[in-house]
């Protein structure tokens, strides 16, 4: 091998080695690119996968949230719906809204207890006594009146007449319902010139009158303050037409409210010659007026709370032992 010969293999070996390395290079890069995409690519699943499962893990605590949200919003109604069960003063009310819930073992349905009364049912029940009083609120005699219930451990429905439920009625009625005795309604005025002018009963009077003496207790007692009961003033015996078609009876009906009259009565609103003059006389009105009704096992007892009933304070004592002593047990209507 010549010289030339010598440097034509060497440069061929250059080449070779230079094709070699740029081989090597090239592969190098792509390598890397490879692996750099590559994990790029790998990276970006990782991260994507860990997205979604935060996302999911997300929605899942929204639902979890949502869930807790729902529950304490369904607590809330529920505290609600007890809530709404409460006077404005924290008594627990019964269903009905007119007497505490402690009440409802003596709490009768009041269109029953007038069915039974006036023999459109037949009742073979135990004795029982409703006293009512109508016309209060009157400081200075309901209170006396609930003292003696108090006493005597009866409970009794008052009749309240809406005119009489100024700011100081508050306390009376607070404490009528917290010693367990049912709220009724007894018209707004107790006028029978505007609820039967001509003795013809005025059914929109009549509606306004029972609408304003519910809207007027609950103005004091609280929103869930309800009653489902209603005396006409006069007595529904007194007037005509109130049972027919679209009349009273019916509206107030569609207001939730029941009538209801009574068997019984201490005579201490009759004309003057014949109210009772002292505590025999009226409790002998309360006995003699119940065994004129066929229905005697069931006494609806009408007396009042109003002005001037110092006499039926002073008998209350002899009526509530008469009908205890005869075996009734004492009820409210609701
Ligand atoms: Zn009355």
């Amino acid at each position: 091998m010549n010289n030339e010969e010598k440097i034509k293999v060497m440069k061929n070996r250059r080449k070779k080695r230079r094709r070699r390395e740029n081989f090597i290079i090239i592969t190098a890069v792509f390598l890397a690119l490879f692996v750099f995409l590559g994990g790029k690519y790998a990276l970006g699943v990782i991260y994507q996968n860990k997205k979604q499962t935060q996302n999911k893990e997300a929605k899942t605590g929204n639902s979890k949230e949502n869930t807790e949200t729902n529950t304490s919003e369904k607590q809330t109604e529920n505290s609600k719906e007890n809530a709404e069960k409460k006077t404005s003063n924290g008594l627990e009310l019964s269903e009905s809204g007119s007497h505490i819930k402690a009440a409802d073992s003596y709490a009768y349905d009041t269109a029953e207890i007038r069915d039974y009364i006036m023999s459109k049912k037949e009742y073979t029940g135990k004795k029982i006594v409703f006293l009512t009083f109508d016309d209060g609120v009157t400081p200075g005699i309901t209170d006396k009146v609930l003292n003696i219930l108090k006493e005597k451990q009866v409970p009794a429905t008052f009749f309240i007449v809406g005119k009489t439920l100024n700011d100081q009625a508050k306390p009376y009625l607070e404490r009528e319902l917290k010693e367990g005795h049912g709220i009724a309604i007894h018209s707004f005025s107790h006028d029978y010139n505007k609820l039967y002018p001509n003795r013809v009963p005025n059914v929109s009077v009549i509606k306004q009158e029972a609408e304003k003496t519910i809207s007027r207790l609950k103005e004091l007692l609280g929103e869930n303050f309800n009653t489902g009961v209603w005396r006409y003033p006069g007595g529904h015996m007194s007037w005509k037409g109130l049972d027919t078609a679209g009349n009273g009876d019916e509206v107030l009906k569609s207001l939730g409210l029941e009538w209801i009259d009574w068997n019984s009565l201490s005579g201490d609103a009759e004309p003057q010659k014949v109210r009772p003059t002292n505590k025999d006389e009226m409790l002998k009105y309360v006995k003699t007026s119940l065994s004129y009704w066929k229905q005697q096992n069931v006494a609806v007892v009408l007396m009042h709370d109003s002005q001037g009933k110092n006499l039926t304070v002073e008998t209350l004592p002899s009526i509530i032992d008469y009908f205890k002593s005869n075996g009734y047990e004492f009820g409210i209507l609701k």
